[in-house]
């Protein structure tokens, strides 16, 4: 399939950027690394009559770690996460997601700015964003605000993003040192999107877990926080039961579509293995 035809922006700064989607309205995209947009706008189900592409602009990259927080810019692609040891070093899942996600080509012009933005639940990064308590940076005419990934999903290709706002930047706060963390992902070959995948970074002290945070990839709408998942692990020394409670909390909070990649109960399901396995991981991760 060909995409429709459009007119083609590369504009330099953010500031540009934002003034070329607020003069454009519901007629202009914004491009980043197009590894969703344009098999979009192949099968016509996206039809922009403008596209904005941001690759050109230069304070949209950098990835900053400082003490207590992690700013990484919209244009990083996966393989830049992949690649910066000092981000590995503070918040290892980001890492360990980007690899589980697509393959190396796609990896190497995908970026963050485009997987959170797009509002797919078989995107990656949202559950991690929201297992994180990252917050969004969005520019618009009248200037930033920001929004925290776990309220910005509303439904599938649906997020609290106004159609004039560029994604700017991601801030996530560092998590605790020598926590443990586990992203596990189900799909049915190398470079799919996950049949069901779950999220976990937690901490243990004394033999007690003492925080959790929960999210799932592809099992809704939306990506999903799990947080009472989550707390049933708190307390716990994360024996077989609070595992148990965990699974079953988490999936009763799941919806996932019967489609190619197996009906809603297997789905299901499987989510739940994903959870048991990241919390274990997780449990023999953290220091
Ligand atoms: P684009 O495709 O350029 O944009 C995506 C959407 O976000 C568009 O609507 C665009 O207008 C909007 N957008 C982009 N940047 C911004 C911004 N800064 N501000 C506001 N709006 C913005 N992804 C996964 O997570 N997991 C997978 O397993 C996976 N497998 C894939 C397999 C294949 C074969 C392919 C082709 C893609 C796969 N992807 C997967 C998607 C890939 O990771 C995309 O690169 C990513 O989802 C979107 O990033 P992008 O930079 O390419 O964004």
């Amino acid at each position: 399939m060909i995409p429709g035809s459009f007119d083609y922006h590369r504009p330099s700064s953010i500031d540009e950027a934002v003034g070329l989607l607020s003069d454009h309205g519901g007629d202009a995209l914004i491009l980043a690394g197009g590894h969703s947009l344009i098999p979009m706008m192949k099968l016509r189900m996206a039809t922009p009559e403008h596209l904005i592409d941001i690759q050109g602009i230069d304070e949209l990259s950098g990835i900053r770690v400082t003490g207590d927080r992690i700013e990484i810019g919209a244009a990083v692609t996966q393989a830049d996460l992949i690649a910066s040891d000092e981000l590995a070093a503070a918040c290892p899942i980001l890492r360990e997601t980007s690899y589980q996600i697509a393959d190396p080509q796609i990896r190497n012009v995908g970026t963050i700015g485009g997987n959170v933005a797009n509002g797919d639940p078989g995107n990656d990064m949202p559950a991690i964003m929201q297992l994180l308590d990252a917050e969004y940076v969005l520019r618009g005419k009248t200037g930033s605000r920001t929004v925290k990934a776990r309220e910005f999903y509303e439904a599938a290709y649906f997020t609290a993003r106004d159609e004039a706002e560029i994604l700017t930047s991601v801030h996530i706060p560092t998590p605790a040192a020598g926590h443990g963390y586990s992203y596990q992902k189900q799909k049915r070959k190398i470079g799919d999107y996950a049949t069901a995948a779950a999220g976990v970074i937690l901490t243990v002290s004394g033999g007690q877990c003492t925080s959790a945070s929960i999210a799932l990839t592809n099992v809704a709408d939306t990506p999903l926080w799990a947080e009472a998942a989550a707390q049933a692990l708190v307390g716990t020394g994360l024996d077989t039961a609070a595992i148990a409670a965990a699974v079953d909390a988490a999936r009763s909070i799941t919806d996932p579509a019967s489609d190619g990649r197996g009906p809603a109960e297997y789905r299901t399901h499987v989510a739940g293995i994903m959870v048991q396995r990241a919390i274990e991981t997780a449990h023999e991760r953290a220091a």
